[in-house]
């Protein structure tokens, strides 16, 4: 399995994903928002795009479809939810779905909601490509179709269950401004506060790659069971502690604002 993560380099500070089976050179275009970033990419590598998949539906994890579409003929894959707002979807994928690119490429469909209702993230080998579920020491917000308390869900259940050598690419390079939250959270996180300070002038397409092992030590809304940042967002002195959902749901709607 080979991995280009395209940088964008627009406000929204996206990244495009080309993932591409070794054997053939067949490859997948995940969330691409510019097409003719992804298809050079592709012309540069040898590879063919024969499929999208777009992790969810909003606009700028799919406005690059229709180009890459009328340029390579690739199908697109979505969770049904999304397909009203996607427009034209070739296959519906949900939970536990297989995605085979060219001979030696597997992606397995994870069902992950809470950012969006339809969305997915993509397992391939050891590399998660995580859309607006998970961002490097950050998740994503709630406020464009989501919902929190699903969000929690979802890390509760299908990311507690990943390893931590799964290497994440997600949606969006945010890790300087979610850092800076974290460290806020919890400043007794010194990993947290080296890195803040290791990436001090590192970020868009020299961002680092950071594991899940990586970001259940940086990223504080994987640390909700930390005394300083459950005690952060605790109730009154005596009342009793706050649970984990509680404690993500807090740190969301502080995110909201920050
Ligand atoms: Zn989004």
């Amino acid at each position: 399995m080979l991995i280009e993560r395209i940088w964008v380099g627009n406000p929204g500070r996206n990244f495009n994903y080309l993932v591409a089976c070794e054997a053939t050179g067949n490859a997948v275009a995940v969330d691409p928002l510019d097409a003719g970033l992804c298809l050079a990419t592709a012309a540069r590598r040898g590879w063919r795009i024969t499929h999208i998949v777009n992790t969810h539906e909003h606009n700028d994890h799919i406005a690059g479809n229709a180009g890459v579409v009328a340029a390579t003929g690739a199908s697109v894959l979505a969770h049904s939810r999304a397909a009203t707002r996607i427009g034209r979807i070739d296959r519906e994928v949900g939970h536990g779905d297989t995605v085979a690119v060219g001979t030696s490429l597997q992606l397995e469909v994870l069902a992950t909601p809470g950012h969006t209702l339809a969305h997915i993230c993509l397992r391939a080998g050891d590399a998660l490509l995580s859309g607006d579920t998970l961002f490097n020491a950050g998740v994503g917000k709630c406020s464009k179709g989501g919902d929190p308390a699903t969000l929690y869900e979802t890390f509760a259940t299908v990311f507690a269950a990943l390893p931590d050598s799964v290497r994440v690419y997600p949606g969006h390079e945010y890790l300087r401004r979610n850092l800076s939250f974290a460290v806020d959270r919890e400043p007794g996180n010194t990993r947290a506060r080296r890195m803040l300070e290791r990436i001090e002038n590192i970020e868009g397409a020299a961002a680092p790659v950071l594991t899940l092992g990586d970001e259940r030590e940086i990223n504080v809304f994987l640390r909700v069971d930390s005394p300083e940042v459950a005690a952060g967002v605790g109730g009154a002195p005596g009342s009793a502690p706050a649970t984990a959902k509680e404690v993500f749901l807090a740190l969301r709607r502080l995110r909201d604002r920050w």
